[in-house]
């Protein structure tokens, strides 16, 4: 039974889609293996952003990216909780989504820095921790430092040449450096 109603048309066509993305990664694959650091074809981005879903900074996300003069140098990753959604062990797929597409990123485009930016009052969070850390902002930053300094060290680890910078966004849009916890 279909799922969405459209019928098998539809499944057709996003295996197709699928299987044009799959030859996609294994075309950089074999590149990136024949010629090490060159991306994918001509494009080129040199940043990977990693933030959260909710909707309320989604346009603030952006102004802050083309404000440092980063628009149309960046591939971008939305997952909730930002660098939390990678570290929590309570969602791994997260984790393998992230890691993934990291590499993707790095093949196709040949990023070579992670931007994490983070925001106060995150749901996710609240929800992973256990704990509303919006009253309590000075707290709220230090476990912001701390699971963006978890996810440094992964990073560390699986691309030791990938730089790296965590930030944290106020609901106002405004940004503050974090620095490793
Ligand atoms: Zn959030």
């Amino acid at each position: 039974m279909a799922l969405c109603g459209c019928g098998r048309d539809s499944i057709t066509a996003d295996r197709r889609r699928f299987l044009t993305w799959a030859a996609l990664g294994g075309g950089a694959a074999l590149l990136g293996a024949g010629a090490p650091g060159r991306a994918w074809g001509a494009a080129k981005a040199n940043y990977f952003l990693l933030n959260c879903i909710d909707y309320r900074l989604t346009a603030a996300t952006t102004r802050y990216m083309g404000q440092r003069g980063l628009t149309g140098d960046y591939d971008q990753l939305i997952l909730a909780g930002a660098s939390i959604g990678v570290v929590t062990d309570r969602q791994p797929d997260w984790a393998a989504t992230f890691w993934q597409t990291l590499d993707l990123a790095r093949q196709l485009h040949g990023v070579s820095h992670l931007i994490v930016l983070e925001h106060r009052d995150c749901g996710a969070y609240a929800l992973v921790l256990g704990e509303d850390f919006a009253k309590h902002p000075a707290a709220e930053t230090r476990i912001h430092a701390e699971m963006t300094g978890k996810l440094a060290g992964l990073l560390r680890q699986r691309h030791p040449k990938i730089s790296f910078e965590a930030q944290l966004m106020a609901l106002d849009g405004t940004v503050e450096r974090l620095s490793a916890a």
